[in-house]
């Protein structure tokens, strides 16, 4: 059984995708935590960072690269909280690898994100 994440690359489910290329695709996140909320995933289904392999690693990071700064200026973010849950004890709920990058405000609780909630 696929990961829900393979299923949205799949275009088996609905998702908002924002970006997409050979290895990545970027989507808004279903239950955002700001508006502007953005998973960024490999194609391919790795459970957690420790499985990816380097070059796939390089793609994913370039994208959230890429990204971070579209992202804060389409919704006019302060700053970004940028972030992977890496492995269920850590909160991760979706085990296919994804890294969130949620928009901050000035005055919207400050200071990281201790636990982004799946
Ligand atoms: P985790 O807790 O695994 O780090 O985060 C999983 C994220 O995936 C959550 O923020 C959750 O809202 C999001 N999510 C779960 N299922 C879906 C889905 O079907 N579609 C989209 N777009 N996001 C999802």
């Amino acid at each position: 059984m696929s990961t829900i994440f393979t299923q949205i690359v799949e275009g088996e489910i609905p998702a908002r995708i924002v970006y997409e290329d050979e290895t990545t695709v970027a989507f808004l996140d279903a239950n955002p935590l700001a508006p502007g909320h953005t998973l960024v995933i490999p194609k391919d289904e790795y459970e957690r960072l420790n499985d990816v392999p380097a070059d796939v690693a390089t793609d994913l990071y370039d994208t959230i690269h890429r990204l971070v700064p579209v992202v804060e200026d389409v919704v006019d973010a302060d700053a970004t909280t940028v972030a992977f849950n890496n492995g269920e004890e850590a909160g991760q709920e979706v085990p296919h690898v994804h890294c969130h990058i949620v928009p901050r405000f000035e005055g919207d609780g400050g200071g990281p994100i201790h636990a982004i909630a799946g």
